[in-house]
């Protein structure tokens, strides 16, 4: 009987919306579709512009072919697609889309206008089409190729309206879908502009020039190219130097076939390859293009289309592991030329028979570590004397759950050795300290930096040469925010350009061609984590600072840095740790030692 008959078809304006919310979830993912489009279409230019983070206007313009009048149309029907035609077709994509699903869940929650003109035609068609429904069609002359507006995104839809994040997060999603089409479409030129603000102008390029426009010039200095090509695999791109890897996973993209994919498996492979190359907790950058038969892929199984399953994984695996470490390999060879390794680190075997002499160690033993040398320039030190009250304060406080009871600590012997020129090792009454040069400069530089006042300024030094440096248009806002802090610190830095800065003056002892990586670290450092550690900005700033001046593992110390170190260290209220919680010292005790 007709009234028990409940189910009914949905009209296509409410399926469409149903459907629009798998595919755009925020301004960001329609923006991805919109991109896609026009590369689809073969345009060599893109404009993306946004308003109010795409809230009120999302555009791109593009020079690709254009559409007929009547596909003007038909392209905001569900399954409306001219990439595929049989179920086969699925097996050879080489589109970026091709579920016809973009343009009508966008055209179902939001007011689109459609200007195209297909090459050929005499005159170009505009579209207007609102909730789906479509309210205008006419002919206009408009340039070849097609400009689509999206005004006001989830007009209809207020509850996906209100889960928008503030619009500065909303705008860096959209900035890091950009990035991620972009980087791998080097060969096409594209803008990008919000609230009227050219944030970027990317030229038609090679994929070098572009990971350089969008990161920031230095990244040149700081890549290895891979390239390998076997019979399953091509891969083309660029791996991070390890002596740059960041703090945070940033700069880690990974595309299959022109289309960023996340692939946990493969990010693997790419960070395998520099096993025992990074210092803990750091990630390297890399920019990695791999072309795979489209036969061997299965895109389909996620809507966004950011997942993907190959099937040869584990040869896949093995390939991108070892293009990789190849491409690492030029950096072990090249420091080895690079650097004056100590000599004992060359030796080879000893010839057969041969009887190695006593080893002596010489050292000054007038030597006073509490006497001001010239160490405490080169170490940046500057400090008042140390003495024994320091000490003494050191050892006052017992906490039991402290590994090093400050009673263990006496003052410094005067002999301490380097072990591989990373480690100064030195007997205490309680034992042998063995302490990490950089860890245990560290502490000495942010303690002297978070205790002295704005008179540090008198410690700056004006460059002879004012050094550019360069950023992303997200990193220059920031660190545009952050100036007033960093000029109490010595550092005079001017704007010169969006994302252009001029440094001109800097902390004393700061080596200036160091100033780009110490400025990236920074900000990378105060978007991370290693800002939480701290309660406030500047304490976060001297962190930074202080681990970009300290001493380097692999430099060499003579005896004198090596005592004036270990004095200043333990004149620190907190000597065994780091500024970011790292044990400074470990002592190995005699029972240890003998069993
Ligand atoms: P898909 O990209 O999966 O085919 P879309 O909904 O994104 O689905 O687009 C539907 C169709 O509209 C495309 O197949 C294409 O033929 C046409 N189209 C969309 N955008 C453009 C554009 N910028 N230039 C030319 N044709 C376009
Ligand atoms: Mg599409």
């Amino acid at each position: 009987m007709d009234e028990l008959n409940i189910i009914n078809i949905l009209p296509d304006s409410v399926a469409n919306q149903i459907a629009a919310g798998e595919v755009v979830d925020r301004p960001a993912s329609a923006v991805k579709e919109l991109l896609e489009n026009a590369m689809d279409a073969g345009a060599t230019q893109i404009d993306l512009i946004v308003k109010d983070a795409g809230r009120t206007l999302l555009q791109v313009i593009d020079n690709g072919c254009g559409m007929s009048d009547s596909d003007a149309r038909l392209c905001f029907e569900r399954h409306a697609t001219s990439k595929i035609h049989h179920a086969d077709d699925l097996f050879s994509i080489h589109t970026m889309g091709f579920r016809g699903e973009a343009l009508a869940s966008i055209a179902a929650i939001a007011q689109v206008e459609l200007r195209t003109h297909l090459i050929g035609n005499e005159l170009g068609t505009v579209v207007n089409i609102e909730g789906s429904h479509v309210t205008s069609q006419h002919p206009e002359a408009c340039p070849t190729g097609t400009s689509i507006s999206v005004k006001n995104l989830f007009f209809n839809v207020p509850a996906r309206r209100n889960f928008l994040k503030k619009d500065s997060v909303e705008l860096s999603h959209i900035e890091e879908v950009f990035r991620r089409i972009t980087l791998i479409h080097s060969d096409i030129a594209f803008t990008f502009t919000s609230n009227g603000r050219l944030l970027y102008d990317l030229k038609a390029g090679s994929m070098l020039q572009r990971i350089s426009q969008l990161f920031g010039n230095h990244c040149k200095e700081r890549l290895f190219n891979v390239e390998e090509e076997t019979d399953l695999l091509k891969i083309k791109g660029f791996v991070g130097k390890p002596e740059y890897a960041r703090k945070t996973r940033g700069e880690q993209y990974l595309f299959v076939n022109g289309r960023f994919i996340k692939h946990p498996a493969l990010s693997a492979a790419v960070e395998k390859a520099y096993t025992d190359m990074l210092p803990e907790h750091s990630y390297p950058s890399y920019f990695i293009g791999l072309q795979v038969d489209p036969a061997k892929i299965d895109i389909n199984i996620h809507p966004t289309k950011t997942e993907v399953k190959f099937v040869d994984e584990h040869a896949m695996f093995a390939i991108l592991r070892s293009a990789v470490k190849k491409a690492l390999g030029q950096f072990t060879l090249a420091t080895e030329l690079e650097f004056d390794k100590p000599a004992e680190f060359n030796i080879g075997p000893a010839p057969k028979g041969y009887i190695p002499p006593q080893p002596k160690i010489s050292y000054n033993p007038d030597y006073n570590p509490f006497r001001p040398t010239s160490t405490q320039t080169r170490l940046n030190l500057q400090k008042e004397p140390n003495d024994l009250k320091a000490l003494k304060n050191l050892m006052a406080p017992e906490d039991p759950k402290d590994p090093i009871a400050p009673k263990d600590l006496t003052p410094p012997s005067t002999t301490c050795l380097q072990l591989q020129s990373r480690y100064i090792v030195t007997p205490l009454s309680s034992g042998l300290a063995v302490i990490d040069q950089q860890r245990a400069h560290e502490r000495v530089l942010f303690d002297k930096l978070t205790q002295s006042n704005s008179s540090t300024i008198s410690h700056s030094q004006t460059l002879l040469f004012p050094v550019n440096c360069t950023f992303s248009p997200a990193d220059a806002e920031l660190l545009a925010e952050l100036l007033p802090d960093l000029r109490p610190y010595g550092f005079a830095i001017e704007t010169l350009s969006s994302t252009t800065f001029v440094v001109t003056a800097t902390p004393v002892d700061f080596k200036e061609s160091e100033l780009q990586t110490f400025l990236n670290q920074m900000l990378a450092d105060y978007k991370g984590s290693v800002m939480l550690r701290f309660s406030n900005r500047s304490q976060s700033l001297c962190a930074s600072l202080a681990r970009q001046m300290a001493i380097r593992p692999g430099t060499p110390l003579t005896q004198e840095e090596m005592q004036q170190l270990v004095a200043d260290l333990f004149a620190c209220p907190m000597a065994d740790t780091s500024p970011s919680g790292k044990k400074t010292i470990t002592i190995v005790k005699p029972e240890e030692l003998l069993h």
